[in-house]
């Protein structure tokens, strides 16, 4: 068989893998705390579920549009304008099965052989594998921790290159939880104004996931590059609902039409009973997001303060998502190999940054989406292990 060259290039996410070998480990009966996948670890508020079931009650068993139920695409709409005070035309609004479903879209859409394409380093590692698979180039943004783990406008521009057509952005920012403040988004904003060629994908899916007084600023409500801002954002952390595979996007209105037939072509439609189930969560109370929010402040708290006293280990607070991402460095360890003995010998998962580009070398991502007693006791496993 002769499968084609992009499958030769195509990466993955070891969040994955770690959870398969966290089960594994667990099935044979190790004590097993999971601070590797990045997933919120409380169900998905009951009036959200009884609308997906009550959609089965009712019928709503077929096809729907590829596009979404107008429903839903104008629930987003409205959404976005509660929170943003924003206008955004529910026609360019897509429903997809997941957020990484547009990252997916919009890479294909404008990678391939002689393209540029910037994206975040440490990042998510879906950006770079589908940079690569489509034949782009990918151009890593570098992400710092003496800036807060932030991007730094001057530096992404200086990125920029004849060739580049898509800039990826994230904030709040997995893995390491920073922040872009808005004076940063500003001026990049403002220096994009001389590149009127290059597409912007903002993956904004820890939105409502902030800390300490932080606003989310959106790229949305810069009307300068609206005309180029495809917008990811989705279900998964912010009603719990990762196993729904639920997610959507905002499309210019220039490109709407492709990403549309991608889809039909690819998934016809988004689950429907999910889709109702969507429209719930975004209508319904929010008390519920409200609640979890306040609880995972209380955990990064309690994890950045307890990393503080690990041996080797320092780490900054962050202000967005739901992970921690500590410096190693002082304990002698390289990232992966430090991960991988920690889940091996003490059953503690984390995430070797290096896992999400080079510049994660010297880093492990802990999400803090687990229980506060989980936390203090994998903290102290892990000071134990690194004490010996
Ligand atoms: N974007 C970022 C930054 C993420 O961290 C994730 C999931 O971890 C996604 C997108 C994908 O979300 P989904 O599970 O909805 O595909």
């Amino acid at each position: 068989m002769k499968p084609v060259d992009n499958f030769t290039r195509i990466g993955e996410e070891n969040a994955f893998t770690v959870l398969a070998r966290a089960a594994t480990l667990a099935a044979q009966g190790m004590d097993v705390i999971n601070l590797g996948i990045g997933q919120p670890d409380f169900p998905t508020p009951p009036n959200i579920v009884e609308a997906a079931v009550k959609a089965l009650r009712d019928g709503h068993h077929g096809y729907t549009p590829a596009t979404g139920i107008p429903q839903l695409r104008e629930a987003v709409a409205a959404d976005l304008h509660r929170r943003f005070a924003t206008d955004t035309n529910p026609d360019h609004v897509l429903i997809v099965p997941g957020g990484k479903v547009t990252m997916f879209t919009a890479i294909l859409m404008f990678g391939e052989p002689g393209a540029d394409i910037l994206y975040p380093d440490p990042g998510f590692p879906i950006y770079r594998s589908m940079i690569e698979f489509t034949g782009a180039r990918p151009i890593p943004i570098p992400i710092r921790e003496e800036n807060a783990f932030a991007f730094s406008a001057d530096e992404t521009l200086s990125l920029i290159t004849p060739e580049t057509r898509l800039i990826i952005l994230n904030s709040p920012a997995n893995p390491c939880g920073g922040v872009t403040p808005r004076a940063e988004i500003d001026k990049l904003v403002a220096g994009l104004a001389n590149h009127p060629d290059i597409a912007i994908l903002s993956d904004e899916i820890y939105d409502q996931m902030l800390y300490d007084g932080e606003e989310h600023v959106s790229l949305l409500t810069y009307p300068d590059i609206r005309d180029r801002l495809i917008l990811l954002n989705g279900w998964s952390k912010t009603y719990a609902m990762t196993g729904w595979r639920l997610g959507y996007s905002v499309w210019p209105e220039e490109i709407f039409d492709k990403a549309r037939k991608l889809a039909v072509n690819a998934w016809s439609c988004v689950n429907a009973p999910a889709q109702w189930a969507a429209l719930e969560a975004l209508t319904g109370p929010q008390d519920a997001v409200t609640e979890m929010v306040a609880e995972f402040d209380t955990r990064r708290k309690l994890t950045v303060e307890l990393l503080n006293t690990l041996p080797g280990v320092s780490c900054i607070t962050p202000k967005g998502a739901f992970y921690a991402f500590p410096n190693i460095t002082g304990t002698g360890w390289k990232a992966k190999p430090l991960a991988a003995e920690l889940l091996e010998k003490t059953g503690v998962a984390t995430i070797g940054g290096p896992d999400f580009g080079v510049l994660g070398e010297g880093y492990i991502r802990l999400s803090y989406a687990n229980s506060q007693e989980n936390i203090r006791r994998a903290l102290e496993r892990m000071r134990e292990f690194l004490s010996r």
